[in-house]
């Protein structure tokens, strides 16, 4: 893209706030690659302007938007179509504005899935342990399920939304169980998990907040995930690292969710070094 012109067609995210988003650098530097004639941009909006954004956008001609915190339940209802992933994660990311029509997706799960497939990390058979109940667990373990893992347990500080979402993934067919949180300091409760996930915000602070679970109890192999994604890692991570086990942090599903969002933006291919260079400067800068 050589620069803005009348020909533009325009995409951003939603949410507030939203100043501090990678989206907007990530997907111009894609859409520059690929030749696109596309915008990306940021709007902050207020909850009482949700149904006029939308609207707006589709007015305006927009190709799609991203939807992050805290619209991704609250956009449901304004949306006419979504798709079966975004339905049982109950939140929405991605919106494809097609003919007019607003269609929902969540590439969150599936960006997740995708950044352990590209370390050659398979899911498929394995016993997770999945910490947290909230909207980036809920897409997590939707895709896991779908994948055909072998078994889900939920820990979360509130233990109905742990139930709750062990539930929606039984009824996926895949065995899956709620737990409070005290049993993940369990040596007898973590030797039994390949993959251990955490979905809560524990550990984005800094280096110094307590450290979510005995990574010593874990079983030799276990990789150990975290959503939270930070330039120099998060105590959990580190630990597990140090410790010889796989440590996998929140970057690679951002880069994917995004990836798969481009793809349908765009019906190309995603340009996945470029988006991945472009997240990797912008989290340096953005530190
Ligand atoms: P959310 O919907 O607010 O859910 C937060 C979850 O963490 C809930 O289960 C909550 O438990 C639990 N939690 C929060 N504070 C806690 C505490 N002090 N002690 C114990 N549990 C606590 O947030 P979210 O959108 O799911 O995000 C969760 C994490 O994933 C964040 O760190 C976020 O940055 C990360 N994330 C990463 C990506 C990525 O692309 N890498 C994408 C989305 C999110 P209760 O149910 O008891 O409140």
């Amino acid at each position: 893209m050589s620069g803005i012109n009348a020909e533009t067609k325009l995409l951003g995210v939603i949410g507030n706030p939203v100043n501090h988003s990678l989206s907007p650098i990530i997907f111009n530097k894609a859409f520059q690659a690929c030749g696109l004639n596309l915008c990306y941009s940021a709007f902050n909006i207020q909850s009482n302007d949700l149904e006029a954004g939308l609207q707006g956008m589709v007015a305006l001609g927009f190709l799609g938007f991203n939807v992050t915190l805290p619209f991704k339940e609250a956009v449901l209802p304004l949306l006419d179509s979504i798709h079966r992933d975004a339905k049982m994660a109950g939140a929405v990311n991605t919106v494809v504005i097609k003919e007019g029509r607003l269609c929902g997706y969540n590439t969150d799960g599936s960006g997740f899935v995708d950044s352990l497939d590209e370390r050659g990390i398979k899911t498929t058979g394995k016993n997770i342990l999945l910490i947290g109940a909230g909207g980036a667990a809920k897409a997590v373990a939707v895709s896991l399920a779908l994948q055909g893992v072998q078994s889900i347990v939920i820990a979360n500080r509130t233990l109905s939304r742990a139930e709750e979402l062990s539930y929606k993934v039984a009824s996926i067919g895949v065995n899956s169980w709620a737990a409070p949180t005290e049993d993940i300091k369990r040596e007898d409760f973590l030797k039994t998990f390949d993959i251990v996930v955490n979905a809560t915000p524990i550990g984005m602070k800094s280096l110094d907040e307590p450290l979510l679970l005995p990574v010593q109890n874990l079983s030799p192999g276990t990789v150990v995930c975290d959503l939270i994604y930070r330039t120099n890692g998060t105590r959990l991570l580190r630990e597990a690292s140090k410790r010889g086990f796989t440590a996998v942090d929140g970057s690679g599903m951002l880069l994917h969710q995004g990836a798969l969002a481009f793809q349908l933006f765009t019906g190309q291919k995603p340009p996945l070094q470029v988006m991945r260079k472009a997240l990797s400067v912008a989290l340096c800068q953005s530190m």
